[in-house]
């Protein structure tokens, strides 16, 4: 018998008729392993779990559908499908391929974010000065559908080697510079505690590595996974931060919360990177209820990404606007830190771009118009004298900058501000004007 509070125990039954001689009991049910070894592959597998069922014609569909990009949902996720609404649940739009997955648009790219152009050894994206993307696992406990990163996970050619680990610690290690490194995959938990635990131990061991995050959705897919032992193994890692993904508040149950707990028990500050897609979550009310409920589970929301330019994921994108109002209906009128930045992650790897609604009316010499989240207009009085830090922006020189090579100090409209080096505009490679000057010469 299973006491696992899901509203769908259909699952459950499932399993006990099926195993009609190994009674499923709550271990089984809470236990990870069960849990992957048990999960869903196919479409045959998932219509005798769940009770749906597809026509012929739709599962010749969703047979190419997964010829292509993998299917895998734990039965735990499963269970969590509103098998009644199905077509319209967003558990099921998250864990279920849809032929859609097929079309590939115009805009569309296999690497949008050329995360493997950004990248120095094979597995690290080095894109921002001090920080690094570590892919250390191709694997997740459920295959995403919205996933950015198809074209890796559940690819065996892509699963990392421990040479392959070895040679971007390396670089870790070689680059003084990064003083933060985030791992992620895949999924970083489905790689065994102490293969973890090694890689942990390894970039720890790096005095100028600061801090490490994990990016996983194990949380929210395969709670169960989050052990004591695991837990105790990160507890010995700090400072160790974590994001996870939860997109819609169905996604917080009893058994995520636990997973939460502990998490967070341990000392983890713990973060969700949401993702914004199209009849998932694509509302004010959803968004504002998940955010919310994901403060009482101490998850501070971190980022709303809009949904990226990855082959076939055209179905789940919405317009920038989309994102646009639902951060004017969060701003103000809920707590401030239930509030994620909105960011489109750049196409050609420009990195996270944060989008925000305009509270800017309009602006003078030393007043500035601004509007509030209840559309009050308001105005504030800029000083006569200001005064700034008497450095004199000598930044090169700074002892904050100590570490760091001059020409890293400022960049970009950053460096147009300080001013220190004389640049007073910033040119695009190839500007025609500029090639017509190279000509006059
Ligand atoms: C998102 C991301 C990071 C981390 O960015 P933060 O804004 O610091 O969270 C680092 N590297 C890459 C390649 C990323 O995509
Ligand atoms: S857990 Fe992350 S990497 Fe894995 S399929 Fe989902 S979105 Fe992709």
């Amino acid at each position: 018998m299973i006491v696992e509070r899901s509203k769908n125990p259909f699952i459950l039954e499932a399993f006990t008729k099926t195993k009609r001689k190994v009674q499923l009991t709550q271990n089984d049910w809470k236990d990870y392993k069960w849990q992957l070894n048990n999960s869903i592959k196919t479409i045959a597998a998932f219509e005798k779990l769940t009770g749906i069922t597809f026509l012929e014609r739709e599962k010749e569909e969703i047979e190419k559908t997964i010829s292509k990009f993998p299917l895998s949902i734990t039965p735990y996720y499963a269970s969590l499908i509103d098998k009644k609404n199905y077509r319209e649940d967003p558990i099921f739009k998250q864990a279920f391929p849809n032929p859609a997955e097929l079309e590939i648009s115009k805009c569309d790219m296999r690497d949008p974010l050329h995360e493997d152009k950004d990248s120095p050894t094979k597995g690290i994206t080095h894109r921002y000065p001090d920080r690094v993307l570590f892919l250390i696992s191709n694997r997740c406990a459920m295959y995403c559908r919205h996933c950015t990163r198809k074209r890796k996970v559940g690819d065996p050619d892509s699963v990392p080697s421990r040479e392959q680990i070895l040679a971007g610690i390396y670089y870790i290690r070689k680059n003084r510079s990064i003083r933060d490194v985030l791992l992620s995959g895949g999924d970083p938990f489905m790689l065994p505690d102490e293969y973890l635990d090694w890689i942990l131990t390894e970039l720890n061991r790096i005095k100028h590595v600061e801090v490490i995050r994990i990016g996983s959705r194990i949380p929210v897919v395969l709670p169960y996974r989050i052990t004591k032992n695991l837990v105790r193994i990160l507890k010995k890692h700090h400072p160790l931060w974590l994001n996870t993904q939860f997109n819609h508040p169905r996604e917080i149950t009893p058994a995520s919360q636990e997973a939460l707990k502990r998490l967070a028990d341990a000392g983890i500050p713990l973060g969700n990177q949401s993702v914004l897609l199209a009849g998932v979550n694509d509302c004010p009310q959803i968004m504002k209820k998940l955010n919310q409920k994901l403060l009482q589970n101490r998850v501070r929301p971190y980022y709303l990404f809009q949904c990226d330019l990855s082959e076939g994921l055209s179905h789940f994108r919405t317009p920038i606007g989309k994102g646009v109002e639902i951060m004017e209906s969060l701003v103000g009128h809920t707590s401030g830190f239930a509030v994620p930045r909105y960011v489109v992650d750049a196409p050609g790897g420009g990195g996270k771009i944060p989008i925000m609604p305009n509270y800017i009316v309009s602006w003078s010499t030393n007043k500035i118009i601004l509007r509030n989240y209840e559309g009050v207009i308001t105005t504030y009085q800029e000083p006569d004298n200001y005064k700034p830090i008497s450095c004199g922006r000598n930044c090169a020189k700074c002892d904050l900058q100590s570490n760091m090579e001059p020409k890293e100090s400022a960049i970009g409209v950053e460096k147009l501000l300080v001013g220190s080096d004389g640049t007073i505009s910033l040119i695009p490679e190839g500007n025609l004007r500029l090639k017509l000057r190279e000509k006059w010469k």
